[in-house]
């Protein structure tokens, strides 16, 4: 007797499996196998019926009263043995509900809702006599209105907040039935009707011929779509009806067997009709080629997970090398997942993939319908596609082989999921399927995160790649090496001191009003998160900061009061600066609005461009505005962190940071990599073309470490410091971290279950014997109140918090967050 350990789709927390019996009835899938791994099945879960899928088989039961497998969903196993068990390592290291993690990989729309039905058994005419409250009447009024209703259905006909008591006494007494069903699927395969040629083609045309002859409308209208379908072949209903197929047509021609009706299953494929133009290999400069080598001997091994860093500058030809890691990886006979940090933010990318390998690349992202989203997985599995690009979420998509695994931009915070469950690290995640697959994985960026430098340097597990010089495009077709933008780091205290109270510096108003009378474009870059909610001393540049924790101070209005959102330490705001006296210390923060009606003062002849996500909606607005850019209909774009990536406009040649302090003094520990990271990023969309270009940083902090680095194009400087701050306070990569964050209406509540959460764990570390974890706080979350509910969080900081983590059973209200990318 075999036995199933299913993860079970039951809407709950559940990081374990249920067993249940594999009887010997259950239809064995085509090829007459038994049920295995990766099977999707429905299971008697209480008095539900649920759907579950198969991670393990064994012969001895891990729980003796085992249910039988009800049946099996689909014939074919969902899920490879490699990505069942990693959504068990997901699930284990994110301490993430069970099915939570297989969902991931399973195909869109697979997910249905369980569905609680009830049925009356009693009629309108008993209803006098059975002693109900009025609640109770109108329940069952409805319900035998309906014939059946869901419950939900029934609670919202009835204007309850819940009609779980109501509907139990209901059927405790027999007056209803109560039974368990699962939603409707979201999304089948796409049938078109198309007709086909039952005759052979020179039978079909030599009876469009006679047809001709005969002469008259209707007899024509047969002869066309005869013809049609001699020339072209099967064609889909709708592309006959222009050419004269109407019902009677149709009906003719099936009844002289001339033709027949069939539905054809279509692709919604979100690439069609984008022709890309074939695009050759070009020749790979010498450090390209060093770099290429070493990925293609990992690939032709193929046993030995290997995890390569390619550090290269932006333009420096990182998706050269692996372009041509991915023709490699094809000529094996395998196929490759490329991740990129945000799909929209990156049409330059896909278009590069697209041309080098027409028709065998696929797009999945969340901007696809569920039908197209669908249809990709299938195909994919089907191992239609040589590479899958998308976002994160490509990562989990089923292409067979794999072979090469890319993420692109891997310091890009978007790699971490931070809403929903799993809250997994895409680039963590992807290690672990490389080494469960033996694909082999590279990781670019030219700007590395800091714990992935870390890992390349000695006695680390991964590979460094470097490559040194940026490429530019010769007129022959070739690259020579090209300098960095020269960056300029403009003092706004000077600014100040010299009168200029305006948001554009006078360096940076010589240099939009030089480029723009030069016929050039020019990009103003503003950090996303403009309204960050701390002090800063307009005179010397003072930021309040937490001497334990080493993060900016928050302020907090209306008790206006600085707090430490790691430690809590608190104290008043204060009226004067610290540093010089000055009364003039202030909030920061400015939008992209204000910096446009800015630019449109200053330079009145000038046509601006607003990019951010507010004029951005909607599926290819991103790539309408590059385009409008590109083709040079606005002279200055505005935006935020968007136009930091990947684009490649030859005609900038100036990029102005606004204020590099926002993100500075970000309270979060990783605020200077992401600084320098960002100041790197904009400083890359300068000089892309043989006119050069240049960059020009506005900021209160001009001597601040990532400021500086940034401005000599420096990472080891910037990575240096990091690294010495980091082992000094235990972050990351020297230790890891744990956010837990309890979010509830009542703010007194929250406060004191977040307190009661921290003597917990504190409790509990000391008396399991873990002195190497620290637990922080509580403290306010950085928002403190989200969609109506009060925020606190602990952070637990050690070796290895999930060792304390993963015996506690978490209340509703929390959220865990393993390894998380910030603790905002
Ligand atoms: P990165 O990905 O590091 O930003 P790219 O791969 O985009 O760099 O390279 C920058 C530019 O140089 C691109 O326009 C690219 O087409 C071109 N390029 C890169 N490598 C070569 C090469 N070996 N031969 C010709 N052009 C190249
Ligand atoms: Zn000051
Ligand atoms: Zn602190």
């Amino acid at each position: 007797m075999a036995y199933a350990e299913v993860a079970v789709n039951a809407a709950a927390p559940i990081r374990q499996t249920f067993t249940y019996r594999i009887p010997d009835s259950l239809p064995a899938d085509r090829q007459g196998m038994p049920l295995g791994v990766g099977h999707a099945v429905y299971v008697p879960f209480g008095s539900r019926r649920l759907q579950g899928v198969v991670l393990e088989v064994t012969e001895t039961p891990a729980f003796p009263e085992a249910r039988d497998v009800e049946a099996v969903i689909d014939p074919e196993p969902l899920l490879s043995p490699e990505r069942v068990a990693l959504a068990r390592w997901l699930s284990d290291h994110y301490l993430a509900p069970l099915f939570d993690c297989v969902s991931l990989m399973l195909p869109p729309g697979f997910k249905r809702r369980p569905l609680t039905v009830l049925r009356p058994l009693v009629s309108l005419d008993d209803l006098p006599r059975l002693g109900l409250t009025e609640r109770q009447k109108a329940a069952l009024t409805h319900l035998i209105a309906r014939g059946q209703a869901e419950q939900d259905e029934l609670r919202k006909a009835l204007r309850l907040r819940s009609v779980s008591t109501l509907v139990s006494g209901l059927v405790l007494r027999g007056f209803i039935q109560r039974s368990h069903e699962l939603a409707r699927p979201q999304v089948r395969p796409k049938v078109v009707p198309h007709l086909r040629l039952l005759a052979s083609v020179s039978g079909a045309r030599r009876r469009a011929r006679t047809l001709r002859d005969e002469g008259g409308a209707p007899a024509l209208r047969r002869a066309v779509v005869l013809e049609t379908l001699a020339d072209e072949g099967p064609l889909p209903l709708a592309e006959l009806r222009p050419r004269g197929l109407t019902a009677a047509v149709l009906r003719d021609l099936q009844r002289q067997g001339l033709a027949v009706r069939e539905d054809v299953t279509v692709v919604r494929d979100p690439l069609a009709g984008r022709m890309y133009p074939k695009r050759a290999t070009p020749a790979l400069t010498a450090e390209q080629e060093e770099a290429y080598q070493r990925i293609a001997e990992a690939l032709e091994d193929g046993k030995q997970p290997r995890t390569f860093l390619l550090h290269g500058v932006t333009g420096s030809g990182k998706t050269e090398v692996y372009l041509q890691a991915l023709e490699k990886t094809v000529a094996l006979g395998k196929r490759a997942i490329v991740l990129v940090p945000e799909i929209s933010l990156t049409p330059q990318t896909v278009r590069r993939f697209g041309e080098r390998f027409p028709g065998q690349v696929a797009v999945m992202h969340s901007g696809l319908s569920l039908g197209e989203h669908f249809d990709m997985w299938h195909e994919v599995r089907a191992g239609r596609y040589a590479v899958v690009i998308g976002p994160r979420g490509a990562l989990f998509a089923p292409q067979p082989d794999l072979g090469l695994v890319v993420i692109d931009e891997e310091h890009e915070w978007t790699y971490k999921q931070q809403e929903g469950s799993p809250r997994y690290h895409a680039r963590a995640a992807a290690e672990e399927l490389c080494r469960l697959t033996g694909a082999a994985l590279v990781l670019g960026s030219a700007t590395p995160d800091v714990e992935s430098h870390f890992r390349s340097t000695s006695g680390g597990s991964h590979r460094l790649l470097e490559l040194s010089q940026r490429l530019q495009r010769t007129e022959s077709g070739g690259v020579t090496p090209s300098p960095l933008p020269q960056v300029e780091v403009v003092d706004l205290r000077e600014e100040l001191k010299a009168g200029n109270r305006g948001i554009f510096s006078r360096s940076l108003t010589a240099g939009i009003g030089g480029a723009l009378s030069a016929a050039e474009q020019v990009i103003l870059f503003l950090n996303r998160r403009g309204t960050a909610s701390f002090l800063q001393c307009r005179d010397c540049g003072h930021v309040p900061t937490c001497t334990s924790c080493a993060v900016s101070l928050t302020l907090h209005q209306p008790e206006n009061r600085l707090v430490c959102h790691y430690c809590r330490r608190a104290r008043p705001a204060p009226r004067a600066c610290h540093q010089c006296g000055s009364p003039r210390i202030r909030l920061l923060g400015l939008g992209t609005e204000r910096v446009e009606e800015e630019a449109r003062r200053a330079f009145p002849g000038a046509r601006t461009l607003r990019w951010d996500r507010d004029v951005t909606r909607g599926r290819d607005a991103h790539e309408r505005i590059l385009a409008r850019f590109l083709a040079h209909e606005a002279d200055i774009l505005i935006g935020t962190q968007m136009v930091a990536k990947g684009l490649d406009i030859p005609l900038v040649t100036l990029v102005g940071v606004i204020s590099a302090d926002t993100a500075l003094r970000f309270p979060d520990f990783r605020s200077g990599e992401r600084t320098f990271q960002l100041l790197e990023q904009v400083a890359g969309r300068a000089g892309r073309g043989p006119r050069g270009g240049r960059v020009i940083i506005q900021t209160y902090s001009p001597e601040h470490y990532a400021v500086t680095a940034a401005s000599r194009h420096d990472y080891h400087a910037v990575y240096g410091q990091e690294v010495e701050f980091r082992q000094r306070l235990g972050y990351p990569p020297f230790g890891r971290l744990a956010r837990l964050v309890f979010a509830h209406t009542n703010e007194e509540y929250a406060r004191e279950q977040a307190a009661a959460m921290v003597r917990y764990l504190r409790g509990e570390r000391d008396q399991r014997g873990l002195p190497n974890l620290d637990v922080l706080g509580p403290g306010p979350a950085f928002v403190p109140r989200l969609r109506g509910r009060w925020r606190w969080q602990v952070i637990v900081r050690g070796q290895d918090p999930t060792e304390l983590l993963a015996e506690v059973a978490f209340p509703r209200g929390w959220t865990v967050d393993i390894d998380p990318v910030s603790l905002l």
